[in-house]
Parts: C-alpha cells; sequence; structure tokens
C-alpha cells in the first residue's frame, strides 16, 4: 500500500531539498522514530522532555525515506544530501495540515464521535455497522487526541470508503482542531458526564467544548446526540439532527431495555430489536447512535445485528472473567468518571444470577475542586442488591463514608494500599459473587483484576 509520493507532499510543502519523485513512495508516517516504517515520512514532534528532531537517524535507521523539518532547526550531518526533507514551521501543524489533506484526497465518508463517555465502545459499534457496506477504517485503541487523530487518517489505505475517528480532549479549543481536520458527514456526541470538569468548569462548559465538533461538520452532515441531555439542544445551528434516548420525544427513542448475562437487548422506534454483547442502559445508547447511522446509510437492521454479533471490542471494559473460587471478576478498570462509574454498577444491580454483588472502586481523576462531591454521589447509586463496597484511593474513601451514612447495611471498608485489598479479595470471593473493579486509568486497577483471576 502506499499512501502518496514525495512529489504529492512537495505540492503543498514547497519549501524542501534532497530527491523529491514519484518514485518516492510514502507507505507510511511515524512520529515515533524507534517504531520500524519501511519506507515512511518521519515527523519529528517536540514533546517536553524530548525532541523528535534529534531521533532521525534512529529513524531513517528504521525505514524513514523522507522526513518533515522544522525549519529553524539545523539539518544533522549525517544526512545524505538526496533525502528528502520538508521544511515547516511547526511539525504539529503540519502533521495535522497533511491528515486533512489526505483525507480530502482519499474522500471517504467520514463519521466523528466525541462525548464524555463510550466513545471507544460507540467507535468500535459504528465501524462494525458501517464495514458491513464500505472498506472502513477507524481508531486504533484510544489514538484520538492531535497527534492521534491525524495518524489515524495517515494510516488509512487509499481505498477507504469509510473512516470513523475518536476524538478526545481536555480542553476548549481541542475538537474544534480535530473536528476541522475530519469534516465528518456524521458527527456523534455520545453523552455529557463529568470527565474533565477541571478544566472546563462545569457541566455546561463540558457541553460546549463538545459541540465543537459541529464547526467541522459538512455542510449537509448529519448530527446524531444524546437528546436525553439538556445541555445539548441546538436544533437550529446544524443542516439535519437526529437524536437518541430513552425519552419519548427523540427520534430514536430506546425501549424495552434488558440486561442479561451476556447481552442487553432493546427496542427501537422502527420497531425492530437488536441485541448486543455489551451490558447496560448506556450501551443500548450507544449502539443505537451506531444503527442511526446504519440505517442512514441504507444497511439493513439484519445486517447491523450480525455486525454486533460479532462485534470486536477495545479491552478492559466491562469484561466478565472467571474469577478464583468460581468468582465472575469484572474488568471495567479501563477508566472511570462519575456517570461511568454509576452506569457500570446499575449494571451489576441489573444482572440476575448472583448472589453476592461486590464493587471495588477507585479515585476518579480530573474532577478538579468537586471531586469529593462528585465520589460522595456515586454512594446515591449503592444500595440493594449490591452486598459490599470496598474503596482504595484518596478520593475514593470519600466513596466508603458516604456508603456508610447512606447505607450502613452494605459491608464497606476502605483500604489504605492496594495489597492489602488484593488479599482481603482473594480471601472472600466465591462461587455466585460478582465483582466490578472500576476507577480512572492511573488508578491500575487491572494490577489487582490479575492477581485475581483463574489461573487454570
Ligand atoms: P476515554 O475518554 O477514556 O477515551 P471513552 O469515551 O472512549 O473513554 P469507552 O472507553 O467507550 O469511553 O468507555 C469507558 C467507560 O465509560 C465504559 O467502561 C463504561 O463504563 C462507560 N460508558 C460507556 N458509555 C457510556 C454512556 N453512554 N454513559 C455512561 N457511561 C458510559
Ligand atoms: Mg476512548
Amino acid at each position: 500500500m502506499m499512501l502518496f509520493t514525495t512529489n504529492w507532499l512537495a505540492t503543498f510543502f514547497s519549501e524542501f531539498r534532497g530527491k523529491v519523485t514519484d518514485s518516492i513512495h510514502i507507505k507510511s508516517v511515524v512520529t515515533d522514530s524507534r517504531k520500524p516504517g519501511r519506507q515512511s515520512l518521519f515527523v519529528p514532534l517536540a514533546g517536553e522532555n524530548f525532541d523528535g528532531h534529534d531521533y532521525l537517524e534512529q529513524a531513517v535507521h528504521n525505514g524513514a525515506v523522507a522526513a518533515l523539518w522544522e525549519k529553524k532547526k539545523p539539518l544533522p550531518a549525517f544526512l545524505p544530501t538526496d533525502f528528502p526533507v520538508f521544511f515547516v514551521s511547526d511539525t504539529l501543524t503540519s502533521l495535522q495540515q497533511l491528515a486533512a489533506a489526505y483525507r480530502r484526497r482519499v474522500n471517504p465518508l467520514v463519521i466523528g464521535i466525541t462525548g464524555s463517555n463510550g466513545k471507544t465502545t460507540t467507535k468500535d459499534l459504528v465501524s462494525a455497522v458501517v464495514g458491513k457496506k464500505y472498506r472502513t477504517h477507524f481508531t486504533k485503541g484510544n489514538f484520538n487526541n492531535h497527534i492521534g487523530l491525524p495518524l489515524t487518517i495517515l494510516s488509512m489505505p487509499d481505498h477507504t470508503e469509510a473512516l470513523v475517528l475518536e476524538m478526545g480532549m481536555n480542553h476548549f479549543g481541542e475538537i474544534d482542531v480535530l473536528t476541522k481536520i475530519a469534516a465528518p458527514d456524521f458527527a456523534i456526541i455520545t453523552n455529557i458526564g463529568e470527565a474533565h470538569i477541571e478544566f472546563l468548569g462545569s457541566r455546561a462548559g463540558i457541553a460546549k467544548a463538545k459541540l465543537e465538533i459541529i464547526h467541522g461538520l459538512k455542510k449537509q452532515g448529519v448530527f446524531i446526540y444524546d437528546g436525553d441531555e439538556p445541555l445539548l439542544q441546538l436544533k437550529n445551528y446544524v443542516h439535519r439532527t437526529i437524536t437518541c434516548g430513552f425519552n419519548t420525544e427523540n427520534d430514536m427513542v430506546i425501549r424495552n431495555t434488558s440486561i442479561h448475562e451476556q447481552q442487553t437487548t432493546f427496542q427501537l422506534s422502527d420497531e425492530n430489536s437488536y441485541r448486543i454483547p455489551l451490558l447496560g442502559r448506556h450501551h443500548a445508547q450507544n449502539a443505537t447512535y451506531a444503527i442511526t447511522i446504519g440505517l442512514e446509510l441504507g444497511i439493513r437492521p439484519a445486517d447491523i445485528q450480525d455486525a454486533f454479533d460479532k462485534l470486536h471490542l477495545t479491552g478492559m471494559r466491562f469484561e466478565m472473567l472467571p474469577g478464583k473460587n468460581g468468582a465472575t471478576i469484572v474488568n471495567d478498570a479501563y477508566n472511570a468518571s462519575p456517570s461511568a462509574m454509576r452506569a457500570s454498577i446499575e449494571v451489576v444491580k441489573q444482572l440476575e444470577n448472583y448472589d453476592e454483588k461486590v464493587l471495588v472502586l477507585g479515585d476518579m481523576f480530573e474532577l478538579g475542586d468537586a471531586a469529593e462531591k462528585w465520589h460522595r454521589q456515586v454512594a446515591e447509586s449503592i444500595q440493594a442488591p449490591i452486598t459490599a463496597v470496598f474503596t482504595f484511593g484518596k478520593d475514593a474513601q470519600y466513596i466508603s463514608s458516604e456508603v456508610k451514612k447512606r447505607t450502613p447495611e452494605i459491608i464497606n471498608m476502605h483500604f489504605e494500599t492496594k495489597e492489602a485489598l488484593t488479599e482481603k479479595l482473594s480471601e472472600v470471593l466465591r462461587p455466585n459473587m460478582i465483582v466490578l473493579f472500576k476507577a480512572s486509568r492511573g488508578m491500575h486497577f487491572e494490577s489487582i483484576v490479575k492477581e485475581l483471576l483463574d489461573a487454570t
């Protein structure tokens, strides 16, 4: 596969040196010089601790056949004079411009997805559905920021027909940049939660930042969003909107959600029923975004269902795994925010077949001054049939102390060390028990999960 030639690069990076021809084929774009990239274009980025410009030699060793280069910086002496180098004022901006230009050239149908929770899951669902009809390229893992999104675009084969992009952010202005690179035909906001409230001030601030996604929406594009969220009402600003949610005023109304051991089933306003291999009402909503796009693109409900049946999901999101002593471990340790934590707790409450339901909860990051309040609020979701709550972390202790007040009948323990928590859990695990692990990524709860999995 070839992305483009150095000649094509020269059409918009006008300052260059070295040999620029149609015979130099670029097959990949890399920013990490350590990564093997046969016939790659190396884009050195300056980070806080390292500057990619210092690693050109390594990049060339690993397969780079051309590079972007910040004008002000001297070129290293080892470089042969015919090696193509394109001089730019800022390599990051140029990477983003290059991604936009390549996206225009390939011209796929673009679906952009943002929201506080459920972006990656929705991306997986949408990609599966759209993949039924189109050659589809999508964000791998969580490559959703100002570097990951351009690199995702620049790894798409040139025959790509549909491109599904996750867009993440921490601050105002970030989605604006991403959506302008992507120019989506469909823009989705999955929901508004509390993640990154530290930087955005309030839930209204979060909504405003996510709504930047419509800045890049194509003129005839469709904006699809959580219609149950009052902060997302802006029908007049875009060509077409489709709202999805549980309230009956939505365009796509989700009804009769039912959660089972391996799947969630629900019905939509078009009278079709769907089942997804994901647990929870919130995932029925994520799937509804994918169904909406599928139907818009003329994909039949039976094919949409088939896509869901064969779903490949990105890991550590509500993975139900066999634990020691016959217990069931739910590894949901990928990340957490208050709404995501509460959504997962609701799923655990609704699952049948368990006599004991244990929550292992840790700190949720980036909640700013209101962190205590948000942690305490989680306790509102904790009552029977939850039987025990174990917490670890400086803010998670507020969950514990609030549970003590509200529902003293629930077993409730706070731990000072992960080791103590792991030891206690190994003692209590037994059959017919389900144990949910949920915390922010940085709490690394997966290390506890690892200790408690059935080794046989
Ligand atoms: P990140 O910001 O880390 O990229 P994300 O938005 O991609 O997260 P996912 O990785 O899909 O989100 O899901 C993270 C967690 O959010 C899930 O484990 C689940 O608990 C929760 N979640 C997913 N969808 C929703 C939703 N619609 N409402 C509330 N919580 C949700
Ligand atoms: Mg994600």
